[in-house]
């Protein structure tokens, strides 16, 4: 690597990084077309690494849109046989297509956390941003108590965020159980309903308070069969401690939050990543425009009674 590349330069962006896990027939390639969709109409470049071989389904037609590129890594699982080449690939996308956002979809038996891991090897941590683990679960499995030892058990409890998927394969009057059941197995990781993948996509990568400015005052239009979320703005008291931020963060039932506060001991980036609220010192200085603004995203109230 060049000494250029590797100190960066003022407009060296860190790229959002998300694994997304989950068995075979879960339908984490569904999320993935979501993605990659909504990126095509959006202008946002994803590069999307896959190691799922089993379920191909990835619309090749969108990857030819707005410079979405797409690497298939192959004779093995990325969290183990292939991390190294995880690594080399990473690295050879930021050089050769620096896309704005990276999409990791693992093999059905891959550990999310494994696969994490390799975001904080040198070089990727010099320019991979915020980063999350979703697992993808099929309600219709869990209904039927299908295979839920072993991986399974170590996929679900290392996910940043769940999302229960095909809940359409399950009676409304059985949901309650096949979320107990999930909850037996990982009491606290933040959960999602999902139909046919359709998830909130700002859960996955979520706006700047620039993006919130550009949608402006009308909430997002897209039609869709999923909860409903929220998507507000924190502007904590200048000097605010980093500690009461957290504290604040913490109680407030937050999927995700992500933004820069002047904190007493200067300016730090804030996020929130399902359980995690990581408060850390930026390592360049942020737009003036957003600094202080910090986007919470959260369920909607009201929206999704059960009685
Ligand atoms: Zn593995």
């Amino acid at each position: 690597m060049s000494e250029a590349q590797a100190t960066g330069d003022q407009n060296e962006k860190r790229i959002p990084a998300l694994v997304l896990s989950g068995f075979l027939g879960s339908g984490k390639t569904t999320v993935v077309q979501h993605l990659l969709a909504d990126a095509a109409t959006r202008g946002i470049r994803i590069a999307l690494i896959s190691n799922e071989l089993g379920e191909l389904g990835i619309d090749r037609a969108l990857m030819g849109q707005g410079g979405q590129s797409y690497i298939e890594l192959e004779g093995g699982c990325v969290c183990c046989e292939l991390s190294d080449d995880l690594l080399e690939t990473l690295v050879e996308l930021k050089r050769d297509v620096n896309p704005d956002r990276f999409v990791i979809e693992t093999s059905g038996v891959a550990l999310p956390y494994d696969t994490q891991l390799n975001f904080w090897r040198e070089p990727a941590c010099d320019f991979i941003g915020d980063d999350m683990a979703v697992v993808v679960v099929n309600a219709d499995q869990l209904a039927e108590g299908r295979d839920l030892e072993g991986t399974f058990e170590d996929q679900v409890q290392s996910a940043d965020l769940l999302i229960l998927n095909k809940l359409d394969l399950v009676p409304e009057a059985d949901w309650p159980a096949v979320e107990a059941r999930l909850r037996e197995i990982e009491p606290e990781a933040p959960l999602v309903r999902a139909v046919r993948g359709d998830v909130e996509l700002d859960l996955l990568f979520p706006p700047d308070a620039g993006e919130l400015d550009r949608r402006g005052e009308t909430p997002a239009t897209r039609p869709h069969s999923h909860e409903q979320f929220e998507t507000s703005e924190w502007n904590p008291e200048p000097g605010m401690t980093s500690e009461a931020i957290e504290a604040h963060l913490a109680s407030a039932g937050l999927l995700r939050a992500k933004g820069f506060a002047r904190t007493g001991q200067g300016i730090r980036l804030v996020q929130v990543v399902g359980r995690r609220v990581e408060i850390t010192e930026p390592d360049s200085a942020p737009p003036e425009e957003l600094l202080g603004r910090i986007v919470l995203i959260r369920r909607s109230e009201g929206l999704h009674s059960h009685d």
